[in-house]
């Protein structure tokens, strides 16, 4: 199997260059096949040198006339060529003696390199060159010659030679056709190995640009079976799920009652429809594994608090989990709100609970006599153990892949019970893409906001204008009003962006001397971040300055105005969030985008997406398309998906094919689906187990 086939055992491969090709991601035959070509070149006919034009690539035969050394600016080797229907200069920055002696006049080369123009005529700059023997022609490539990526100390010819063995090495015992020719057929796809030998050695006439776009019926086969194991893969995570047992959790309808009445207001019809769908999942033997969608400020807390309800009415426990603690301070608040009024016990956790009270609290959790969990990702360190945990409730998933999930499942698990676990997510994920990424959940969306609130009205400014804005932030909060002032920068480094924080808050304040303007930054200790952001809720603190801590999931309902710097360097989907901590009262909200200008044409497509339309799953559909799946979910950083070939973005058409395909292979050749998840996805456990 190629798969198992490591690349020592191609020709010219010894220890050191397989190191360099591990750490490019190459080590076995099949992963030299998977490494597709960027481009292609056609050297596939000999061109008359009258005939070149800049910016050609092309293959000549010449003559040598004369060769000669330069001492410019830079020393050069200049050899002057023909072929009886034009003249070329080769030219060489780098060369040693003998090749220098090697152009003697009336020498015969067969070239190959880019044509530039020069100071005095057509040029190439170091092109591939072979001596051609008296009388002799080389034969042409019959195929188009590819140019594959290539990475630190691993070169062009390198990958080339070890995909003309690898090509060469293909046969069915080996690199085995698992798409049966049936599905093939109904799908319109060629066999593996034949795709394979197009993509990396195509022949004269192909169709380039297609095979540039990506988009050749060749490279889509190999891209469609790349999708079509990983949404099995995560088929696989769930189907397991329905092995699994989970507590039945149906009771408690008092406690619902009482949870109801005490709230200020009523479920949307959209929170009431998920609510079903949540607790429906919840009363079966298995566990649930449910994300909920939901735009900012469609309230998807509350539906959390049902599901919690639930739970704790059937005597477990429950765990909720933010992705900072800020957000996790902030459900904690409501959290306890709601439940203390029910007689149920609130706990909190932090990497900053310590010692006694650590221990404590460990206890209580162990002894099931604390029944609701709230904190960070302390909440799944080795040392909290559940008594009777029966449900996990994710906020903000988007930061979690699959294997997380899983982790996170495998965490609560007690004996043979699994706990429930539900996400709730406000990134809304174009329907193709959560198809692809989320199969291994159920989904419900919360597509309605409560009632009562008005548009957020959405600006793009100057940062010339900032006087300007300074001045609506006077009269807002002179109305009685709150407002954000959110400070980005694009540097990874946190204390830049703390300090920048700082400076405009100090800068505001100074200019706004009659407003209580505060700041919070992801530098400052956890209480002070909590004490601050209290007092903003509370209304002591008319302006607050921020760093993007504030993204996710704070809300004060009586700011109406927030100010973004630097809007043009967001995500469109980041500027969406943080514009959903404004226009969540009935005031009428605006946000106002500061850009520091000349704008990029895609920069300026993109703030008007946010002019606009508020809602977020058009803003997500359209960001996705400005900028590619890979910067929209930030699939880098979570190590949540990695396709070698396919591109979801470009390869989104194949989604609805990819899951027909799934669910008949399932059905028709369940045998198969192993070996195309362990081809893609390796021998990685992960999924396996799951
Ligand atoms: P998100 O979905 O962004 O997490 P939240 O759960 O924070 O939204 O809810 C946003 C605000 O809307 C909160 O102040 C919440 O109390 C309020 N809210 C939620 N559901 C309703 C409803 N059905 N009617 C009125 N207000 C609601
Ligand atoms: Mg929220």
């Amino acid at each position: 199997m190629l798969d198992e086939t490591p690349v020592v055992t191609l020709r010219g491969v010894g220890p050191k260059s397989a190191e360099k090709l591990a750490a490019f991601g190459i080590e076995t035959v099949q992963d030299v096949l998977f490494h597709l070509p960027r481009r292609y070149e056609d050297r596939t006919r000999v061109v008359p040198l009258g005939g070149l034009r800049p910016g050609d690539h092309a293959v000549a035969e010449v003559s040598v006339d004369l060769a000669e050394v330069k001492f410019g600016r830079r020393r050069s080797l200049l050899v002057r060529v023909s072929d009886g229907t034009g003249s070329l200069i080769l030219r060489f920055f780098h060369f040693s003696k003998a090749q220098q002696a090697g152009f003697e006049r009336g020498v015969r080369l067969r070239l190959y390199g880019e044509v530039r123009r020069g100071p005095a005529s057509l040029e190439m700059v170091h092109p591939e060159y072979q001596r051609l023997a008296e009388g002799d022609s080389l034969p042409t490539e019959d195929r188009l010659t590819p140019i594959y990526p290539t990475g630190d100390g691993i070169h062009q010819l390198t990958l080339r030679n070890l995909s003309d063995q690898a090509l060469e090495m293909l046969d069915d015992d080996n690199l085995p056709e698992w798409l049966p020719g049936t599905l093939r057929e109904s799908m319109g796809l060629s066999d593996l190995r034949a795709a394979l030998r197009y993509v990396h050695r195509p022949p004269v006439g192909a169709d380039l640009a297609a095979l540039e776009a990506g988009v050749h019926p060749g490279q889509q086969r190999l891209a469609f079976e790349e999708m079509l194991a990983h949404h099995l893969s995560l088929r696989a995570v769930r189907q397991r799920a329905t092995r699994l047992q989970a507590p039945q959790l149906g009771e408690g309808d008092a406690l619902m009652q009482q949870f109801y009445q005490q709230l200020s207001f009523t479920l949307t019809g959209a929170q009431q429809r998920v609510v079903e769908e949540i607790l429906h999942d919840l009363a079966q033997p298995h566990p649930m594994m449910r994300l909920v969608q939901g735009d900012v400020g469609s309230g998807k807390t509350v539906v959390a608090a049902v599901a919690a309800v639930r739970a704790l009415a059937s005597g477990y426990q429950v765990a909720v989990m933010a992705p900072t603690e800020l957000l996790a301070e902030q459900h904690f608040d409501n959290f306890q709100r709601w439940f203390d009024a029910l007689g149920i016990r609130t706990g909190w956790l932090s990497g900053r609970v310590k010692g006694k009270a650590r221990r404590e609290l460990m206890e209580a959790i162990q002894s099931g006599e604390l029944q609701l969990l709230i904190g960070t990702h302390a909440l799944f360190q080795d040392d909290v153990v559940f008594g009777r945990l029966g449900l996990v409730i994710i906020d903000e998933q988007h930061r979690f892949g699959v294997h997380q999930r899983l982790a996170l499942r495998d965490k609560g698990r007690e004996n043979r019970l699994v706990p429930h676990q539900l996400i709730m997510t406000a990134t809304p994920i174009p329907r193709t893409l959560a198809m692809a990424l989320y199969a291994d959940l159920d989904s419900s969306v919360i597509d309605e906001l409560p009632p009562g609130r008005t548009p957020v009205q959405t600006v793009a400014l100057a940062e010339s204008r900032r006087a300007e804005v300074v001045q609506r932030v006077q009269e807002a909060c002179r109305d009685g009003r709150q407002a954000y002032w959110v400070c980005t920068l694009i540097e990874e480094s946190e204390s830049l962006q703390c300090q920048a924080a700082e400076d405009t808050a100090a800068q505001l304040a100074e200019a706004l001397p009659e407003l209580r303007v505060e700041l919070v930054h992801g530098r400052l200790k956890d209480t002070d971040k909590a004490q601050r952001m209290g007092a903003f809720k509370q209304g002591e603190v008319d302006l607050l300055v921020a760093t993007t801590v504030i993204e996710v999931g704070v809300d004060v309902p009586n700011a109406s105005l927030m100010i973004i710097e630097n809007a043009e360097r967001l995500g469109l989907a980041q500027l969406h969030q943080l514009r959903g901590r404004v226009g969540r009262g009935s005031a009428k909200s605006s946000c106002v985008l500061l850009y520091k200008g000349p704008l990029s044409q895609m920069a300026r497509e993109r703030l008007a997406v946010l002019r606009e339309t508020s809602d977020g799953f058009e803003i997500a559909r359209r960001d996705l398309e400005l900028r590619g799946p890979g910067e929209v979910l930030g699939t880098r950083q979570t190590g949540m998906m990695q396709f070698r070939i396919a591109d979801l973005l470009r390869d989104q058409a194949l989604v609805p094919s990819v899951e027909r395909s799934a669910v008949w292979l399932l059905r028709q050749a369940p045998g198969h689906v192993a070996p195309i998840i362990r081809r893609w996805l390796g021998h990685a456990t992960r999924y396996a187990q799951a």
